[in-house]
């Protein structure tokens, strides 16, 4: 039986384990597969305030963990499969654990990688097509690759694959691009980076080895062409990883956790989302370390009101 669970170890959950820990309440913080979240895929953080020369994601995840565990967060690694929010104490099923038990949970899943859901795509991940340029940009060196998207994710991939590739195309279903201007600017200025823009993925091509090209229809001319590359990285954007919830909780049409504006209240009394898995819209890692604050602080208030509840039932 715990106080507290706290699900996700991003900076939401992170920051949260750190407020819970600090204020005596012991929580157990579950790592599912991805521990540190998003930010341990990415390279250099350089809008985290605090960091005046830019800080590593996997550092700065590696610096909450270290945080949260020097006040009395206890971690466990685990992937929760079900959980049953209609009583309290809550009940979650947790693959490697077994049945948990809580008076409180955070929610701090976070969101994962999207697919452009083409053929090809998903039986050639691992053999040339990627979410993620960190991970296995170093595996393109001196090769060609396409980035398929017009956000952030997508220009930052492009500006940081250009490290290792000799050519990286940027794939893009619309004219205009959706990234920030700074981001737009630091990939146009990039002498490396060519553009297809107007184009719509329709199938990844591959051989034996792998993939080696991604065939697009030009949305103005109707045309179909196969552009030759050895990499494809789809950057996107996310999907809220809220599945094990099975609908027990208020979402959005997406499945983004609705929180109570101005809080990190679900509709579940003594259930609470921060970080990503609540916020569409501004999916910083300090936004989401913001919300995980509020959400231990919420949590924090509702258990300190059940306690004064269940001893006025004493009298
Ligand atoms: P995003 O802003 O949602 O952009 C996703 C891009 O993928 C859009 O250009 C979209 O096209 C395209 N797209 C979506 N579904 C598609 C599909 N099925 N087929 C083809 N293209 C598709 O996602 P993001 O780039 O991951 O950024 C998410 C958030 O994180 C943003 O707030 C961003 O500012 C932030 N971020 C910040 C940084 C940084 O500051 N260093 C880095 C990365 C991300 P349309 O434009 O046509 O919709």
């Amino acid at each position: 039986m715990q106080k507290v669970v706290v699900l996700g170890t991003g900076p939401a959950g992170l920051t949260a384990a750190i407020y819970l820990a600090r204020a005596s309440m012991k929580p157990l913080v579950i790592e599912g597969q991805e521990p540190g979240g998003q930010l341990t895929l990415t390279t250099e953080v350089e809008n985290f305030p605090g960091f005046p020369d830019g800080i590593m994601g996997p550092e700065l995840m590696d610096n909450m963990r270290k945080q949260a565990e020097r006040f009395g967060s206890e971690f466990k690694r685990g992937w929760v499969t079900k959980v049953d929010l209609s009583q309290r104490p809550f009940t979650l099923t947790v693959d490697g654990l077994g049945e948990i038990k809580t008076e409180a949970l955070i929610i701090s899943t976070g969101a994962s990688a999207k697919l452009l859901e083409i053929p090809g795509e998903k039986e050639n991940i691992g053999r040339g097509v990627s979410t993620c340029a960190t991970c296995d940009g170093f595996f393109f060196r001196g090769k060609k690759i396409i980035v398929v998207g017009g956000g952030d994710s997508a220009m930052e991939e492009a500006n940081f694959l250009t490290k290792f590739a000799t050519e990286v195309r940027v794939v893009h279903r619309r004219n205009e691009l959706r990234a920030s201007k700074i981001m737009q600017e630091r990939a146009k200025n990039n002498p490396k980076i060519t553009w297809s823009l107007n184009c719509t993925p329709v199938e990844v091509v591959a051989g034996e080895k792998g993939v080696t090209g991604l065939k697009v229809r030009n949305n103005e001319t109707g045309q179909e062409e196969v552009l030759e590359t050895d990499g494809i990285f789809v950057a996107i954007g996310h999907r809220p990883n809220t599945a094990f919830l099975e609908g027990q909780l208020e979402t959005d049409d997406v499945g983004y956790i609705i929180v109570k504006p101005g809080t990190a209240e679900t509709n579940i009394p003594g259930v609470f989302a921060c970080g990503d898995v609540q916020d569409h819209k501004y999916r910083q890692a300090i936004t989401a370390a913001g919300s995980g604050c509020m959400a231990a602080l919420d949590c924090e208030r509702y258990l300190e009101g059940q306690a004064v509840h269940d001893w006025s039932k004493t009298l």
